[in-house]
C-alpha cells in the first residue's frame, strides 16, 4: 500500500468536495461522472432522429447560452450538477458520427477501446517530453512508430512522430525537406541560419488536388504560399508526372525545388497520385518526396485496395491520420521519416529536460522529434484500437466503407434526380442533384439542399467544387463513408432524403433567390 496524503480537497459552493482524478476520492467521482456522461450520450441518441438536432447555427448558439447562463464558466455555484448539465448539452448537440447520415467529414466514430484509452490517458496525463513524464507512454510511441514504419515498407533507419493532425504532419515533413535540401545546397544548418538574404526561391510541387495544408505549411516555413507550384492533375485529380517534369524543367536558375508532395487519397475523390513515377522523378532531381496519405491510409489495411500504395516505401516522409480512416479519436496523426538522421532539425537539448548525462544512462524521451514540448500520449489510444481490431478487423472495416461508397454510386447512377461524377476510389462519392429546366443556378441550388438537410438535422453531407468540361466550376455534394455499420438500407434512406430535400428547396421561394454559391 502506498501511503499518500491526499491533502484537503477544495470544496465547492454547494459543499461538494473536488478531488484530483487519480486519487481514491477522485476515482469515485470519476466513476459517477463517467456514468453520467455515458447516460447523456445514450439519452441524446434516443432522442435523435438524425445526426444533429434541428435548428442550425442559431439553435446551437442558444444551447450554449442556456448552459452557461449569466454566471460564466467561473461560476459562483459550481458543482457536479453543472458538469452533468454540460455533458447533457454537449452530447445532445454533438454531431453523431455513428449515425449513418453523418457523411460530411473525414471524422470517424472511434472504437470503444480507443475512447476508453483516451479517458485513461486524461486521468494519468502522461507526457512525452522527458523520460519521467511518461516512460511507458514514450516507449509505446517508439514501438508503434517502428511498427508503422514496417507497414509502409521502411527499414530499420526509419523514425517518426505522432502529431496533432495531417496538417501538422505535412508541415513537419516539409520542414524537414526544407532543411535537408537547402542545407545540402548551401552547407548551412538552415534551422539555425534561416533563409534570409539568400538569392534563391525555394519551390514545393504538389497537384492542384493536394490539400490546402501544403500551401499553409509553405507560408509558416517562411517560403511563402507562393512557393507552391501546382502541377496539373487529370480528371480524377491524379497528378500528371509529365507535367511535374515540365514545370521542373522550366524553373529559373534561382528557383530551387525542395519537395515533391504526392497525395495518396485526395480529399474529394480519394485519388492516388502515381507514386512510383513521382518517386523516380524526385530521386532523379534530388528533391524530397513527401506523401500525404492523411485520408488514404485506410487502403493500406485492405487486401483489395493496398496496391494503390505501390511505391510508398520510396517516400522520404509520409503523413497519415488514423482519426479519419482508422477509428481512433483525434488527434491520431503520424509523420514517418525514412531516415531518422533527417529529423535532426527537430533536435533539442534542454538542461532541465534531457541533460546528456541522463540520456547516456538511457533516460531519453521524445522532445527532439516534435514541434511540441508537453505532448499527450496519442500512441496509447491508437495502440488500444489496433489491439482491439487487429489487421483483419481494420481491413474488413475499410472494405465495408469502400463497398458502401460503391453501392451509393450505383444507386446514384440509377436515380434520374441525381448525377454521379465518377466511380469511387476509396470511400467518398461525389455527385450532384440534377436540376432540370426549373432551376437556373444549379450550384446555388445544390448548396442550398445541403444546408437544408443540415438545418433540419437530417443528414450531414459535404460539398466541393468540380470543374466541368465546359470549364465552369460547379458545386457538387459529397458523401464520406467511414462507418462500417452503415447498411444499404441506410444509404437508400439517405439518398431518398437528399432527393426529397432537393424537391423541397426547389419549391421554397427562398431557394430561388439565395446568394450565389461560391
Ligand atoms: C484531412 C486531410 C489533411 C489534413 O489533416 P488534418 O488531420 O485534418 O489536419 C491533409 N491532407 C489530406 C489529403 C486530407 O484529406
Amino acid at each position: 500500500m502506498r501511503s499518500v496524503n491526499h491533502s484537503t480537497p477544495a470544496t465547492t459552493g454547494t459543499g461538494h468536495r473536488v478531488a484530483l482524478a487519480g486519487t481514491p476520492d477522485g476515482l469515485e467521482q470519476l466513476g459517477t461522472l463517467v456514468t453520467a456522461a455515458l447516460d447523456a450520450v445514450s439519452a441524446a441518441a434516443a432522442e435523435r432522429t438524425g445526426p444533429l438536432p434541428a435548428g442550425g447555427p442559431d439553435a446551437a448558439i442558444a444551447a450554449v447560452r442556456d448552459l452557461v447562463r449569466d454566471g460564466g464558466f467561473l461560476t459562483d455555484a459550481p458543482g457536479p450538477h453543472r458538469v452533468e448539465e454540460l455533458f447533457e448539452a454537449y452530447a445532445g448537440w454533438a454531431a453523431d458520427l455513428t449515425h449513418p447520415a453523418a457523411v460530411s467529414r473525414m471524422q470517424c466514430a472511434p472504437t470503444p477501446a480507443a475512447a476508453a484509452a483516451e479517458l485513461l490517458a486524461a486521468v494519468l496525463n502522461q507526457s512525452l517530453h522527458s523520460w519521467e513524464s511518461g516512460p511507458f507512454a514514450l516507449e509505446l510511441e517508439r514501438r508503434l512508430i517502428a511498427e508503422m514504419a514496417d507497414w509502409v515498407g521502411y527499414g530499420e533507419t526509419a523514425s517518426g512522430t505522432l502529431t496533432p493532425g495531417g496538417s501538422i504532419s505535412n508541415l513537419m515533413g516539409l520542414l524537414l525537406s526544407r532543411d535537408h535540401v537547402l542545407g545540402g545546397l548551401t552547407g548551412d544548418d538552415i534551422s539555425h541560419t534561416g533563409l534570409a538574404g539568400r538569392a534563391i526561391r525555394p519551390r514545393i510541387l504538389c497537384s492542384t488536388a493536394a490539400h490546402f495544408s501544403v500551401a499553409r505549411a509553405a507560408g509558416f516555413l517562411g517560403l511563402g504560399r507562393d512557393a507552391v507550384v501546382r502541377v496539373p492533375a487529370d480528371e480524377r485529380g491524379r497528378m500528371i508526372p509529365e507535367e511535374a517534369r515540365r514545370l521542373l524543367d522550366g524553373f529559373a536558375p534561382d528557383e530551387v525545388p525542395i519537395a515533391l508532395v504526392a497525395t495518396a487519397g485526395t480529399t474529394d475523390h480519394g485519388s492516388f497520385d502515381p507514386l512510383p513515377e513521382l518517386a523516380a522523378l524526385a530521386a532523379e532531381r534530388r528533391i524530397w518526396f513527401h506523401v500525404d496519405a492523411a485520408y488514404g491510409i485506410g487502403a493500406l489495411f485492405s487486401d483489395t485496395l493496398r496496391p494503390l500504395f505501390d511505391g510508398l516505401a520510396e517516400a522520404d516522409s509520409i503523413a497519415f491520420d488514423l482519426h479519419k480512416f482508422g477509428w481512433t479519436p483525434a488527434s491520431s496523426s503520424i509523420l514517418l521519416v525514412r531516415d531518422r538522421a533527417r529529423m535532426s532539425p527537430l533536435g533539442q537539448q534542454a538542461v532541465y529536460l534531457n541533460p546528456p548525462d541522463d540520456e547516456a544512462e538511457g533516460y531519453t524521451a521524445l522532445l527532439g522529434t516534435s514541434l511540441q514540448t508537453t505532448r499527450r500520449a496519442d500512441a496509447f489510444k491508437i495502440a488500444a484500437s489496433l489491439l482491439a481490431l487487429g489487421r483483419e478487423g481494420m481491413g474488413e472495416w475499410v472494405d465495408a466503407c469502400h463497398s458502401q461508397a460503391r453501392y451509393a454510386a450505383a444507386r446514384i447512377t440509377r436515380d434520374p434526380d441525381l448525377e454521379l461524377l465518377a466511380e469511387p476510389i476509396l470511400s467518398t462519392v461525389v455527385f450532384r442533384c440534377r436540376a432540370g429546366a426549373a432551376i437556373e443556378d444549379e450550384s446555388t441550388w445544390n448548396a442550398a439542399v445541403r444546408r437544408h438537410l443540415m438545418a433540419e438535422g437530417k443528414a450531414l453531407l459535404a460539398r466541393t467544387k468540380v470543374r466541368r468540361q465546359d470549364g465552369q466550376a460547379q458545386v457538387h455534394l459529397k458523401l464520406v463513408f467511414l462507418n462500417p455499420a452503415t447498411t444499404t438500407q441506410d444509404i437508400d434512406a439517405l439518398l431518398d432524403d437528399v432527393v426529397a430535400a432537393a424537391a423541397e428547396v426547389r419549391q421554397s421561394p427562398k431557394a430561388r433567390t439565395p446568394q450565389t454559391a461560391h
